[in-house]
């Protein structure tokens, strides 16, 4: 039996992977940010599957925090066996009008507070000579976006920490994989008007836009031993948007 921890599991993929992840048997813990009370319903909803569940508010932009959090699963689930650094935020504006504190806000929330998991997360999976972590990256961060600089340049450098980390812990019996979404309708494309929304369908070879459950699947896999080979790639879940 895994012990699973997701990073911004409150809503949209990463409750998704939680959800699905319970459903496999593993316990789970559901980092929040501010969405509380959805991060409540969804423990109840996984504790009614029978596994032993925890939801830890924290903001994985601040490394004192996540260290917290990672003391609190270890007390109350144990060692985390598989991480799934899915927290992020986007940004979309011009480059030219984005102020520092947002460009600092995106790349600590998306890209550093990935780097703090890790680390958090690789001082017991190398004692334990195993683990998995699956970071969530973007088609972005592989083809780049014009208004989301920002967002790319994290979502790029979540690629790079993956291919790097897999490389500096796959002979500690560790493998750091990524999943990059294509468009996935969550609270992320609320700001996405109906017509920017079919605009993106007509763009994306399937003609049609993912689920959260899309993601959580390739997610899942990943963490699995039928993905016991697999370290340091990059599993792109867009509908053929970018190739
Ligand atoms: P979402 O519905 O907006 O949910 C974002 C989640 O991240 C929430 O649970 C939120 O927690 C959490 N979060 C944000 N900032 C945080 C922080 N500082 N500390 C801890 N948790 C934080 O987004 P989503 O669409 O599910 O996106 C999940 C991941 O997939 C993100 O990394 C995103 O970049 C990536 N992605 C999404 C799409 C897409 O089209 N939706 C495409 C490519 C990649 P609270 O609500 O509790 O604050």
């Amino acid at each position: 039996m895994s012990t699973v921890l997701i990073t911004g599991a409150s809503r949209g993929i990463g409750a998704q992977c939680a959800l699905r992840f319970a459903r496999e048997g593993c316990d789970v813990a559901i980092n929040y940010h501010h969405s509380e009370e959805s991060a409540m319903a969804l423990v109840k909803e996984i504790e009614a599957l029978g596994v032993r569940v925890c939801a830890l508010q924290a903001d994985v932009a601040d490394s004192m925090q996540v260290r917290k959090m990672f003391d609190t699963v270890r007390a109350q689930l144990g060692a985390v066996d598989v991480l799934v650094n899915n927290a992020g935020i986007a940004h979309v504006g011009l480059l030219t009008d984005m102020t520092d504190h947002e460009w600092r806000r995106l790349i600590d929330t998306d890209l550093s507070g990935a780097f703090y998991c890790c680390r958090e997360a690789l001082l017991d999976m190398i004692r334990a000579h195993s683990g998995v972590i699956v970071n969530i990256a973007s088609m972005w961060g592989e083809a780049g976006a014009s208004c989301e600089a920002a967002y790319s340049a994290a979502k790029a450098g979540v690629i790079g920490l993956t291919k790097a980390l897999a490389k500096e812990v796959g002979p500690s019996g560790v493998r750091v994989n990524a999943v990059s979404p294509g468009v996935v309708m969550t609270d992320m494309m609320a700001s996405f008007s109906e017509e920017d929304v079919a605009a993106l369908k007509d763009e994306t070879p399937l003609m049609q836009l993912g689920a959260p459950e899309d993601i959580a699947d390739a997610v899942l896999f990943l963490a699995s031993e039928k993905a016991r080979f697999i370290t340091g790639q990059v599993l792109s879940v867009n509908g053929g948007m970018v190739i």
